[in-house]
């Protein structure tokens, strides 16, 4: 375990490096992935093999019509771009703690939670990255009102369809890493850790993520201090819960339940 712990430091500062330099993490970012990583090849191969998947996915898609995305959802985002410490440890710290609690008490069932915590932030990646090139606006998962581009909890045909091949690219990827002897439990267990928790992630972000308003252009956004340089009034929502603990709380509820169903489905 000692020997793979340090393999995976190499190969997990290789990747943090490349993803700093391709302007995917910011530094603080890059030092949280090369943590995240090396806890993972630690775990096994197979929990760095699909860890790297995820982040390559997501990564590439963050780039895919990243102009239009960039134009459409101005002002609104708190975030974007590069991702930080933060950003990282909102997505990644519960399979982090499934990777630990593996090399503790090794067990299939905390690949299925690590795995569905991934799944349900993918889902929200890839819902958020794909859905905000479609060309209508979303509507409040919760009112059904139509909202701009980029809004917490809107979503859009095309959103949904993006969530549900995000959750299934990384449901395929947990069967498949695991070679030969793989368990196709495991897929399906994480498939609906990551619709529930993504289901979660809209939700909570439409009924309890911080929201604010800017005076000064008379829009809603999530930043605290506007692109016009005012600084934005609440508005609703739960003061200290921003995109990143909304993300983190879908991750949880992946995980958990995914790895719930692993048991079950015995
Ligand atoms: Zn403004």
């Amino acid at each position: 375990m000692i020997g793979r712990a340090i393999a995976g430091a190499f190969v997990a500062a290789a990747i943090a490096l490349a993803a700093w330099r391709a302007g995917s993490l910011t530094r603080s970012g890059a030092v949280a992935a090369l943590f995240t990583g090396t806890l993972a090849i630690a775990a096994g191969w197979a929990w760095g093999e699909l860890l790297i998947i995820y982040f390559a996915s997501s990564s590439l898609l963050s780039r895919v019509g990243a102009r239009v995305k960039a134009e459409r959802s101005i002002g609104i985002v708190e975030k974007g771009g590069a991702r930080d410490a933060t950003q990282v440890f909102a997505n990644g710290a519960i399979f982090a703690l499934a990777a630990v609690s593996q090399l503790i008490l090794p067990s299939d069932t905390w690949l299925a939670a690590g795995a569905g915590a991934l799944a349900a932030s993918a889902s929200d990646t890839w819902g958020t990255e794909i859905g905000m090139l479609a060309k209508a606006p979303p509507r409040m998962i919760t009112t059904w009102r139509v909202v701009p581009t980029g809004t917490s909890g809107g979503v859009s045909a095309l959103g949904l369809a993006a969530m549900a091949s995000g959750t299934l690219f990384i449901a395929l990827a947990a069967w498949l890493v695991q070679g030969n002897y793989g368990n196709a439990r495991v897929a399906i267990a994480v498939s609906l850790g990551g619709i529930v928790g993504s289901l979660v992630d809209s939700l909570v972000g439409a009924l309890a993520q911080s929201r604010r308003y800017c005076a000064t252009c008379s829009s809603a956004t999530e930043r605290v201090v506007h692109d016009c340089g005012t600084r934005t009034e609440r508005a609703g929502g739960v003061k200290w819960l921003n995109n990143d603990g909304v993300n983190a709380a879908s991750t949880i509820i992946g995980a958990l339940v995914s790895a719930c169903a692993f048991m079950l489905a015995r």
